[in-house]
């Protein structure tokens, strides 16, 4: 039974009130959108095996110490999470050259990077989520200038600790989305989620362009092997997690 007060639907989760107002339910689907929603799709099974892996993730990274909404997973498609206002920033982490980089720069595909980049697109549809400037965060007063600081340095240590498990699962972390939130006490958490929906996560052992991606590209370029893709990305993961526990 789902609870019945919908709070807002998005493009691959729903997210419902419940009895306490500091927590909502997430409930994670097969939809999948690309393009800023211009392609649509299904991927079956991957509700459940998104939840999965982001629990996963959420559970290494409270585990060093950085606070996510995560609380915990009532059932296989589903997440507890602590009510946050999510700031409207799409935070981009990326070690390796692919997607928008190399399409807006020239880089090439697979360039791993000097230093992790991070960068911020406004979260709106709308517009297209535009890659935004800091003085244009600052114009549009999204932030004030410390919270961007500590948002910064808290993308750069999920990155370090996510790129580590990766390597791990012989996976490289080519670049990944996060979105951060404001809880009650106005402390800055992680929110949203990380999946293979919001990650571009190649196969180490794989040096063909086409055949190395595990991710959301399968679904977005019409590689086909989508769900065993992202069937393989939990395997991995849950073969290396508890030991990472
Ligand atoms: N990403 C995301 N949601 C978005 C835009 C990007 O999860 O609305 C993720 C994407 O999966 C990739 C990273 O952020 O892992 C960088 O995406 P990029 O800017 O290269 O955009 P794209 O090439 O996907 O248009």
């Amino acid at each position: 039974m789902l609870p019945t007060q919908k709070l807002y639907e998005g493009k691959a989760k729903i997210l419902y009130l419940t009895e306490d107002a500091d927590i909502l339910l997430t409930v994670y689907k097969d939809d999948a959108t690309a393009f800023n929603a211009q392609k649509r799709g299904q991927i079956k099974g991957k509700g459940e095996i998104n939840c999965a892996i982001a629990r996963s993730l959420f559970e290494l990274l409270e585990k060093a110490g950085i606070p996510t909404h995560y609380i915990d997973c009532p059932a296989s498609d589903r997440m507890r999470v602590k009510a946050v206002k999510i700031i409207p920033l799409e935070v981009v982490v990326r070690n390796v050259a692919a997607g928008s980089l190399c399409r807006q720069t020239g880089l090439s595909e697979g360039k791993v990077l000097p230093f992790p980049l991070v960068e911020y697109y406004l979260k709106n549809d709308e517009l297209g989520d535009p890659l935004l400037t800091r003085p244009r965060i600052e114009l549009l007063k999204i932030i004030s200038e410390a919270e961007l600081a500590a948002i910064e340095q808290m993308a750069l240590n999920i990155n370090r600790h996510l790129q580590e498990f990766f390597v791990k699962c012989d996976i490289t972390l080519v670049d990944f989305k996060l979105e951060f939130g404001k809880d009650s006490q106005q402390k800055i958490i992680l929110a949203d989620e990380i999946s293979p929906d919001t990650c571009r996560l190649w196969d180490i052992a794989e040096s063909d362009p086409q055949a190395r991606v595990l991710d959301k590209d399968r679904f977005r370029r019409d590689l086909g092997g989508v769900e065993s893709a992202y069937q393989q990305v939990l395997e991995r993961i849950l073969a290396k997690v508890s030991s990472a526990l």
